[in-house]
């Protein structure tokens, strides 16, 4: 649903209550969320229920994940409706200005959405069928070599020019400072501090082809972390996984079918090939890195849980309804 809907369809707050009442209870009948009474009182005028057994009264949000938010449940369905239209994704300052709040609600508004998305990521069935598995790293921009420096760094050993140019730009990450046309690290000035903070978080995916992504932030590539993931979102039986030559996706072949495809040598051979994650990488890096230039270890499995979301929705035009629902879990 659009803004220019939910402004039609919700006037007043109202409507919009009656409409989150729906998803909370059957039949939008109100039932006591302390004693689950069904015998309360018709809605007072501050949209309350009062229970007839013990007394209490309660909205629609009472324990649910919006309880206490003190926000307008139309800003709510607002929110969820600019959110989930933004392909690209957003900033909260954007949403700030959209709703007309202050940044702090709405950067705070934004995250609890990325909760009931996330909610939603563990849900899903297990994958199977044609399974690419790939992993990537989220973060600031890597600054570019001049060119002087790139030839005199590569001359010698042989090294191959991309993986030299990924270990000088990782040394830059963590405030090496290079001089000009020298390109010799250890001469470097050496700065912790600087670097702490900008580093690249490593992102594992597993897609289904034509299916639903997983996605997770993970603090190192171990085989053991790999594994889990792979046990815990793979239907062993019935999927083929296919990676890159990145030697811990060996350590699969015990418990799963598996092809590889060699990146050194060529990105696709017959069918076998990590597009389908790759795309996904692009979609991730877009709306996280186009929207947030700082994006921290603690926030970033939010943000992917909204790309994932977004993903795995992407046929479905109540991505918006889903949030309700979500929204409308009572939490204990
Ligand atoms: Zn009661």
């Amino acid at each position: 649903m659009n803004v220019i809907e939910i402004a039609e369809k919700f006037p007043e707050e109202l409507d919009a209550i009656k409409f989150f009442e729906r998803f909370r209870w059957k039949r939008g009948k109100p039932i006591c969320p302390y004693c689950d009474n069904v015998k309360v009182s018709k809605r007072t005028k501050d949209f309350r229920f009062k229970c007839y057994s013990c007394t209490r009264t309660f909205s629609v949000t009472v324990n649910t994940k919006l309880h206490g938010t003190g926000l307008e449940l139309k800003k709510w369905l607002f929110a969820f409706s600019i959110v989930t239209d933004a392909k690209k994704g957003l900033s909260a300052m954007q949403l700030q200005r959209n709703l007309s709040i202050s940044y702090p609600t709405a950067f705070k508004m934004y995250h609890r959405i990325r909760e009931f998305m996330l909610d939603e990521n563990t849900e899903l069935d297990e994958l199977d069928g044609i399974v690419e598995m790939d992993e990537t790293y989220v973060g600031p921009k890597r600054p570019r070599l001049p060119n002087s420096q790139k030839r005199e760094m590569t001359s010698s050993e042989g090294i191959e020019i991309p993986e030299l140019d990924e270990r000088i730009d990782e040394l830059k990450e963590q405030g090496i400072k290079f001089k000009r046309g020298r390109g010799n690290p250890a001469k470097a000035d050496y700065d912790v501090k600087r670097g702490r903070g900008t580093k690249k978080i490593p992102v594992v995916g597993i897609v289904e082809r034509g299916g639903d992504v997983v996605a997770q932030v993970m603090k190192n590539l171990s085989a053991k972390n790999l594994i889990a993931m792979v046990k815990k979102t793979v239907d062993e039986d019935k999927a083929v996984l296919v990676t890159d030559e990145l030697p811990t996706y060996k350590k699969m072949d015990s418990f799963i079918e598996r092809v590889m495809i060699n990146h050194k040598k060529l990105y696709s051979y017959k069918g076998i090939n990590t597009n389908t994650i790759e795309s996904f990488w692009a979609i991730i890096k877009r709306q996280i890195m186009g929207q947030h230039h700082h994006v921290t270890a603690k926030h970033l499995p939010k943000y992917v849980a909204e790309a994932v979301f977004k993903y795995n929705n992407r046929n479905d035009d109540d991505m918006f309804v889903t949030l309700v629902k979500n929204a409308m879990q009572e939490k204990y």
